[in-house]
């Protein structure tokens, strides 16, 4: 087919070339028809703004904020908004087609989108931030909306900015308006188990990998990149399984302890120093040792592109299960495909908390509560049937689950939007 650009050949992957990368074989493999294929990579809508703000010295300083809608074709779309130095509109576009797909692989009713302002939060004082959050969602006023784009925390936002965008929403809506964001703290209408969505999502993953895999969980090791909300929470869902974490990391570096990591010492003792640095229940490794370990399992919940055509040769697990979102660049697919890793991507992998920001939405259009348990019970209801779709098409296509979980959503998506037309 004609509409295949090869990807530029750099060292470093960038998200969006990744992703473009593998929706391409997606694509391609669906027969996907050149005018759906032009509609489905473009983004819907991109927004960006200046804000002005008045910072705690009284001097003005100008921001510049984005919200990209990639997609509202399933329906309202969803993503989070990041605060961070690197944001840019390229970035945010990648991020929200990522959200598309994330969301039609577990076939819940939403499109994609993503924003983000270029600052950084953490040299900003509490007041800053909240004049900055309330400006963007004034911009934002006819982009927001619990019917049409709903957004969530991301990298340097929280429960406190999202509190603060649905005031600000609500204020102009004159009545207050819950379901616009998600990710709020529980008692403006958060969810019970948003917390350890994700983490649970990667645990569900697991043990449905493991078992089409045949190997048995109680006799399994697991090393897991990142100990933050989704590391954290997967290490401990998958220890309460019968899996021996073998190896946790944190940017300051990695901690290997063949007899098993105890998760609850090592999560008081970064809860006490904010980081791992300096715990004493594993010998130190670096990260890089960490993704090469011989394990049954490797759980990336950091960052992108730590696995990549320069070490995926020397990755010793068998199957990797990605909490972060593009931890293995498009360039290490194949090396790892050849080896017979099975690599149980990201847009399926991590899907738990999207999942549960829905859960979240839905209960405040209804006015009602879930217990934890019941959040629990959908959601793992939820990530077992996308398990199941995605590897029935890559068993019949003979594809990686990555490529596969793309076929699912690209179909999902293409199919309602023909049906539909053009909105
Ligand atoms: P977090 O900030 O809570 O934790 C990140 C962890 O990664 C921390 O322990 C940090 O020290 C560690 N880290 C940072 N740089 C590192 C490096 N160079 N090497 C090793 N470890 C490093 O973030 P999170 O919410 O757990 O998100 C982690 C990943 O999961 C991100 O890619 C995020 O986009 C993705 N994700 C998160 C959610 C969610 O609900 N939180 C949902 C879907 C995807």
């Amino acid at each position: 087919m004609g509409y295949i650009e090869p990807a530029p050949i750099t060292d470093k992957e960038n998200p969006f070339e990744s992703m473009m990368e593998r929706f391409n074989i997606a694509a391609e493999k669906l027969g996907l028809d050149l005018e759906t294929y032009e509609v489905l990579k473009s983004p819907a809508k991109q927004v960006i703004v200046s804000l002005p703000i008045v910072m705690d010295d009284g001097h003005k300083k100008v921001f510049e904020g984005y919200r990209v809608i990639h997609s509202n074709t399933l329906g309202p779309s969803k993503g989070g908004v990041r605060y961070d130095l690197d944001v840019n509109l390229d970035e945010v576009k990648a991020l929200a087609a990522w959200m598309t797909w994330k969301c039609a692989v577990v076939d819940i009713p939403y499109g994609g989108a993503k924003g983000g302002i270029k600052c950084d939060p953490s040299v900003m004082s509490k007041g800053e931030l909240e004049r900055l959050t309330r400006a963007y969602t004034v911009k934002m006023y006819e982009v927001f909306g619990p019917d049409t784009d709903i957004p969530a925390p991301d990298m340097g936002t929280g429960p406190q900015e999202m509190a603060w965008i649905m005031d600000e929403y609500s204020k102009a809506q004159g009545k207050t308006v819950q379901a616009v964001v998600t990710g709020k703290p529980l008692v403006l209408g958060g969810s019970l188990g948003r917390v350890e969505a994700t983490g649970r999502g990667v645990m569900v993953s697991t043990m449905e990998a493991l078992r089409k895999m045949k190997i048995d969980p109680t006799a399994a090791t697991v090393a897991v990149q990142g100990f933050g909300n989704v590391g954290s929470n997967a290490a401990k869902l998958l220890a309460q399984k019968g899996l021996k974490i073998i190896a946790i990391s944190d940017h300051t570096g990695a901690f290997y302890n063949l007899d098993g990591i105890d998760l609850r010492e090592a999560s008081e003792y970064r809860a006490t120093y904010k980081t791992l640095e300096g715990y004493t229940g594993g010998s130190k490794i670096t990260n890089d040792e960490l993704l090469e370990l011989d394990v049954d399992v490797l759980v990336p919940a950091a960052k992108e592109d730590v696995i990549n055509n320069k070490n995926a040769d020397k990755i010793k697990a068998k199957l990797i299960v990605e909490g972060a979102n593009g931890p293995t660049g498009a360039k290490a697919d194949g090396i790892l495909h050849k080896k017979g890793i099975v690599v149980v991507p990201d847009i399926l992998a991590n899907a738990g908390g999207v999942t549960v920001s829905y859960f979240e939405w839905v209960q405040n259009r209804l006015g009602y509560k879930w217990t934890r348990d019941r959040v629990n019970r959908r959601s793992d209801r939820i990530m077992k049937e996308a398990f199941e779709r995605v590897f029935s098409v890559a068993d019949k296509h003979n594809v990686s689950l990555r490529i596969a979980s793309y076929m699912v959503a690209i179909t999902k998506v293409a199919d309602t939007y023909k049906l539909r037309g053009s909105f």
